[in-house]
């Protein structure tokens, strides 16, 4: 996808990703969404399992001369014996993607992690002779400066307990490595690319902003959405968000936003789609995929 001067593709690490209604959205309903069935399902919900449908993708993006990815997603022998289909992974097509896109590791000039969740952090790093080792050696790794304090604050609390253990092997390495840059909102990668603030989901998540020209912009938001269905409802904060009103309160203005300036928001989590355009409709919303 051409994409603001530049091209994007999304390197797929796990797809789909099946997790229950309940389990990510506790207490709605998903027959709510029937009337939306047709944009829906099968691609975003399985209504009849009662499942909501994700995937871990990273966005690579190249332009003006950098090669950015944003999210490394779940990667490879990391033990995450609470959930199976991320434990232990071995043999995963994601290097094999990042090739097919013509990138090899060392290529990567900016690896953009929109938070610290071990779905967003796990191909940071490989394991090399037994040690957890940077997957991209020669790039600047940005986080955000308050995702990353918050998370070393739990670290510090329960040692190799933070986010199924990602912190330990996925994020500490790279710091060790001094790869890592803390950021904040406004904080610009070049011309027409700057950080955004987008916390609620994770305590200092961030996103990422290109100017596309012509007033258009495309938006990396990370976890504000996990699936369109929050376009229609947004109000329904996940189970996994660390401060669920304060998510919805920014989901709400992202819509109002995009609606209005035609921005292509780009969440982590879309299956079979780049990102979505926002209409207005009657009072709310409706997701545009593309
Ligand atoms: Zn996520």
């Amino acid at each position: 996808m051409r994409l603001g001067g530049g091209y994007l593709e999304k390197i797929v690490d796990l797809d789909p990703f099946v997790l229950p209604f309940d389990l990510i959205l506790p207490g709605r309903d998903p027959n709510a969404l029937l009337p939306h069935a047709d944009l829906l399902s099968p691609d975003h919900v399985d209504f009849e399992g009662g499942n909501l449908l994700l995937s871990l993708h990273s966005f690579l993006l190249k332009i003006g001369g950098l090669t950015i990815l944003i999210d490394t997603c779940v990667g490879e022998h990391k033990p995450r014996p609470r959930r199976a289909d991320w434990n232990a992974r071995t043999d995963t097509a994601y290097l094999a993607g990042l090739a097919a896109a013509g990138v090899r590791p060392e290529d990567v000039d900016i690896v953009m992690c929109t938070h610290l969740h071990a779905d967003h952090v796990g191909w940071n790093t490989r394991l090399e002779g037994g040690r957890w080792v940077p997957t991209f050696p020669k790039a600047r790794y940005l986080i955000g400066a308050a995702e990353l304090a918050h998370w070393q604050a739990e670290e510090a609390r329960a040692p190799g307990a933070a986010n199924h253990g990602a912190y330990t092997d996925s994020v500490l390495p790279v710091i060790e490595a001094g790869l890592v840059e803390r950021v904040e909102d406004g904080f610009s990668l070049g011309r027409g690319m700057a950080i955004t603030g987008l916390a609620g989901h994770a305590p200092g998540q961030i996103g990422l902003d290109l100017d596309c020209g012509n007033g258009s912009h495309a938006h990396f938001c990370g976890d504000a959405f996990h699936s369109p269905v929050q376009v229609y409802h947004p109000d329904w904060s996940s189970r996994f968000c660390h401060d669920p009103a304060l998510a919805a309160a920014l989901r709400t203005r992202l819509l109002a936003e995009a609606a209005e300036n035609d921005t292509l928001l780009l969440p982590a989590h879309l299956r079979n789609a780049f990102g979505m355009r926002i209409r207005r409709a009657g009072a709310g919303f409706r997701p545009a995929l593309s």
